[in-house]
């Protein structure tokens, strides 16, 4: 993935953006970060937005701006980047891990009801690789139970479940702003967006120390504010993640129509969309049986091809503690051993994705070229 190729593109508008910032000399929560909270907010139709400096920080202060803490519990897939675990057990609190639905990747709705329990105070899907998690029926059950539902946006900026955009469905959305994300910073950052007044006060709160301003605190805080520069340079992209996130979905549709054209779809499975989920391809993640040729051959030719993630989050050695007999999650277990991302970015060109294509065709049925 090429990132400069989009600062050329917007260089002047950055470059200007940035230049703003060091004349005014305000560089740590000032007009940049407020106007980007406005807008991010305006633009997930959520109330209010808290500005954070990154995305994991977003998980975290969540967490505790909704009162989770140790002795809780917080179901969550077993499928996603550490980062989501991670912040459940950072604030103390234990992560119920639920299986994932084989085809989206995201939490399987159907199995939550069993993983709850009486000390469960939250839920925290994932929006895995930019497609929505089944949010419908999720909110409902939160609703039903009284549980927070917290949402894992940070691989999808911009998508939709059935007409609205994920972040707003529940408590709160955590956005993340890394370098390579949908809509990326040039360094960390992240955001909260909610609909919970309340909330996003206190957010505001623990990100400075717990206080209000002046030497007065009034929480045990923390130090996680997005800098002026970056909000700055995220206030010049905003306008633009929906064409990319359009661009990313013309590139996996390209993708779909030479895979199925090059007779390979008995071999490997591109993406599937959910009815009434609008999928915004953070990354373009197909499976395979033949998962490890297909990655050697692919690197062979200088296709940067990733795996995302090799192994479910309970597996990892970090988290052998919480639970002393290993269970299994077969749908997540699987997907590991079978998924690979192939490149998927807005500047991406039809010539390259052919290009793909042709590999995984020469890989996977060498004949077929020959004929071809
Ligand atoms: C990137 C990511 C995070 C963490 O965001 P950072 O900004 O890198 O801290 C959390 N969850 C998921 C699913 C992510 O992909």
């Amino acid at each position: 993935m090429d990132l400069t190729a989009q600062y050329r593109r917007l260089k002047p508008e950055l470059d200007a953006a940035m230049q703003r910032v060091l004349d005014r000399g305000q560089f740590v929560l000032g007009p940049e970060g407020e106007h980007l909270e406005r807008e991010l907010a305006a633009y997930c139709g959520t109330r209010d937005a808290v500005a954070v400096a990154s995305g994991t920080d977003a998980l975290i202060l969540t967490l505790r701006g909704c009162g989770i803490g140790a002795g809780d519990e917080v179901v969550t897939p077993c499928f996603s980047f550490f980062a989501t675990a991670e912040a459940i057990v950072t604030v103390g609190a234990t992560p119920r891990f639920v299986d994932i639905d084989p085809r989206t990747y995201a939490i399987d709705v159907g199995q939550i009801e069993a993983a709850l329990s009486p000390r469960t105070k939250a839920v925290l899907p994932v929006h895995l690789f930019g497609h929505p998690c089944d949010l419908e029926p999720l909110a409902r059950l939160a609703d039903r139970r009284g549980l927070a539902l917290i949402e894992d946006c940070a691989q999808a900026v911009g998508a939709r479940y059935q007409g609205r955009r994920v972040g707003a469905w529940g408590r709160a959305g955590c956005l993340s702003f890394y370098p390579t994300k949908n809509l990326g910073a040039y360094g960390d950052g992240g955001m909260v967006v909610t609909n919970d007044p309340a909330l996003a006060q206190q957010l505001r709160l623990l990100r400075t120390h717990g206080s209000r301003g002046g030497y007065h605190h009034t929480a045990i805080g923390t130090n996680s504010r997005l800098d002026e520069l970056q909000a700055a340079i995220l206030r010049v992209k905003l306008p633009h993640v929906d064409d990319w996130n359009q661009a990313r979905r013309r590139h996996a549709e390209t993708y779909r129509r030479l895979i199925e054209q090059a007779g390979l779809d008995g071999e490997l499975s591109p993406p599937h969309e959910q009815p009434g989920c609008e999928h915004v391809f953070h990354a373009y993640v197909i499976r395979s049986r033949q998962r490890e040729r297909l990655r050697e051959g692919l690197r062979k030719q200088g296709i940067g091809v990733q795996v995302y993630y090799p192994s479910t989050i309970p597996q990892q050695p970090a988290l052998q503690h919480l639970s002393p007999a290993p269970r299994s999650y077969p749908m997540a277990e699987q997907a590991a051993a079978e998924v690979l991302a192939l490149p998927m970015y807005p500047e991406l060109t039809e010539e390259l994705i052919r290009q793909i294509v042709g590999h995984l065709v020469d890989l996977l049925k060498p004949s077929a070229r020959v004929r071809a």
